[in-house]
């Protein structure tokens, strides 16, 4: 399984981290060890004073492929949940400022909670998909696919062009603003529309 993540895709997100909004896909990848099913909690890295959270759609692969037509991209994804891109904030602006790469920052172990996959067609059209994060009970980033600066089929094209694809491997698409700070003890949910898919505390 590959885990591929998608930075900055949509525009209010790139400009709250005053960075430019992207041309092309950013891309980078998390390892399966980051990966947390089921509802297992993060165990707060001791690395860093700045966990934030970055509420995502998470696509499956369901076929392998390369060199796939946007046209025919449709074909290789049908289920979808939210997870949590955490990502140690101080850490990586370090990284940045240095021109490093990112992977202690975002592919530290249980970076990458997952929720529980439900199929494509029962979380809407997929330009107007709904989704949130709550944190202890409050709602904290909300994002709707309507504001992907690039859609789950252009991603599917553009990451092929680059990797094979492969069932099972799992695409991050990209936060939302509102993201922060997580502290010891938060509980935090995910839903698309009103169906709870995530739930993950930190310890
Ligand atoms: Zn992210």
């Amino acid at each position: 399984m590959k885990i591929f993540c998608v930075g900055r895709n949509y525009a209010e997100h790139a400009k709250e981290l005053n960075n430019p909004v992207p041309k092309r896909p950013l891309i980078f990848c998390k390892l399966p060890s980051a990966v947390l099913l089921r509802g297992k909690p993060l165990f707060h890295p001791e690395f860093s004073e700045n966990i934030h959270h970055e509420v995502e759609l998470v696509l499956r692969v369901c076929r392998n492929g390369k060199h796939i037509a946007e046209r025919f991209a449709h074909k290789y994804y049908d289920q979808i949940t939210v997870g949590i891109d955490f990502t140690a904030r101080d850490v990586q602006a370090e990284l940045k400022k240095k021109g490093h790469p990112w992977e202690i920052a975002k592919s530290f172990d249980g970076s990458a909670p997952v929720g529980t996959f439900i199929p494509l067609e029962e979380a809407g059209p997929v330009d107007n998909i709904n989704f949130s994060l709550l944190k202890n009970g409050e709602t904290i980033q909300k994002g709707n696919t309507r504001d992907l600066l690039f859609s789950f089929d252009y991603l599917i094209h553009y990451l092929s062009k680059h990797f094979i694809i492969q069932q099972g491997d799992l695409i991050f698409t990209g936060t939302p603003a509102g993201v922060g700070k997580v502290e010891i003890g938060d509980v935090l949910e995910g839903y698309i529309g009103d169906k709870k898919l995530l739930n993950c505390k930190v310890l």
